[in-house]
């Protein structure tokens, strides 16, 4: 039977420089020790407070159909959290709460864009932008951030894509590059959103974990709170993964159509969840710090590791909880790179070509494993790249 080129076409097919990750699962499914330094998941589970929570709820009967738009007291600890930070006011009916920021991602785009109509997003970029944004029939258009501006997206570049399309997607912190989007990005590319007459789909799901600088929501922007829907999550912020709760923050019209796209489509997120979530946000920054300090302490190890050489180049890694190394000077690309350093130390890192062709040449180093084995496997991989440095030159 035909299915449809929707969901056929989702995905962009061809090598991707995913082989690089199936391979490392595949050794660790063959009982083989492989350092992971891919995917972005905490090295800690949800605490035990939150899981309190969550059985204290289900057995107290919040097991059958949860409020569709999220329960209200969770939509106000959104708002409240958003409005305190931001300072722009917010309420609950600002808020709809999603199964996960992947959810939010797609439902973002489902409100915004048309079937055929053009959505803008950065590569490098989060591995399932392209998808989104083909998943609810528009097309996706790449801007360049270049590694050049150390992946500062440029306005200018916008413009130049701005034509005919009806959105931009951002994320700050940056995955895969760690980059924080600085002040003059955010107040150019908004200038660009306004002028265009853009949606602006602002990712904030790493919004907890900044080790330089400062986030900046575009949405606090002038004029910027009726063009911009952010994705928030707990997945990054409160080591709730699996639980899939995360959230869209905008203008009441658009939030009042995308409660209703919930009713058809998720219809609502467990009610023993969306307790769970609340309890956590209502622990305020501590509980996010103490989430994110694993990574902070992590980074600072491996700016010390990568101070003692000059070969590999660290991209600004400003927050979330990855880094971008620049491999470039070794000869090889960052697939070459990556798939080498799986066979020779079991140490596995995504490429950069997985995430785009901005990122060609780099490699991301999750920062999520324990801080020893961390160390161990920042400093093979320097020694590694040295190696192959040193062979380019004797061949
Ligand atoms: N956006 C970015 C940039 C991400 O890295 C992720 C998860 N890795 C998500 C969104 C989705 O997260 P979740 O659905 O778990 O909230």
């Amino acid at each position: 039977m035909k299915l449809s080129h929707r969901i056929t076409h989702l995905t962009g097919g061809g090598s991707d420089g995913w082989d690089v990750f199936y391979r490392s699962r595949q050794m660790i499914s063959d009982g083989i020790d492989v350092t992971e330094l891919t995917i972005g998941e905490h090295d800690i589970r949800t605490a035990p407070s939150i899981l309190a929570t969550m059985d204290a709820a289900a057995r107290g009967g919040h097991t059958g159909y949860a409020s569709v738009p999220g329960i209200p007291s969770l939509r106000d600890q959104v708002a409240a959290r958003v409005q305190e930070r931001t300072g722009v006011l917010t309420t609950r009916d600002n808020v709809v709460i999603t199964p996960g920021g992947q959810a939010a991602l797609f439902a973002a785009h489902a409100a915004v864009c048309d079937a055929g109509d053009t959505a803008l997003y950065f590569d490098p970029y989060y591995a399932t932008y392209p998808g989104t944004i083909r998943g609810v029939g528009a097309t996706a258009r790449a801007v360049q951030a270049r590694a050049e501006n150390a992946f500062q997206p440029k306005a200018a570049d916008v413009d130049a894509a701005a034509e005919d399309a009806v959105s931009l997607l951002i994320n700050t912190p940056n995955n895969p590059t760690g980059v924080v989007y600085s002040q003059d990005t955010l107040k150019e590319i908004a200038e660009v959103c306004r002028r265009r007459d853009l949606w602006l789909i602002s990712d904030e799901v790493y919004d907890t974990q900044v080790w330089e600088g400062e986030h900046i929501s575009p949405r606090a922007l002038p004029a910027m709170a009726d063009r911009t829907l952010v994705v928030g999550s707990m997945s990054k912020s409160h080591a709730m993964t699996g639980s899939r709760c995360g959230w869209i923050v905008g203008p009441q019209e658009a939030v009042e159509h995308l409660i209703n796209l919930s009713t058809h489509t998720t219809y609502g997120v467990p009610g023993y969840i969306q307790d769970a979530a609340e309890y956590a946000l209502k622990q305020g920054c501590d509980l996010e710090q103490e989430i994110a300090a694993p990574f902070r302490t992590r980074r600072a190890v491996a700016q010390q590791i990568l101070a003692r050489q000059n070969l590999l180049g660290l991209v600004p890694a400003q927050g979330a909880m990855y880094l971008m190394l620049d491999v470039r000077a070794t000869g090889m690309t960052g697939e070459e790179f990556a798939n080498a350093l799986l066979d020779a130390h079991r140490i596995a890192v995504m490429p950069g070509e997985s995430f785009g062709q901005a990122a060609t040449g780099h490699i991301r180093v999750a920062l999520t494993v324990d801080d020893t084995k961390f160390a161990a496997a920042m400093e093979k991989l320097c020694d590694f790249a040295a190696q192959c440095a040193a062979m380019r030159r004797t061949a």
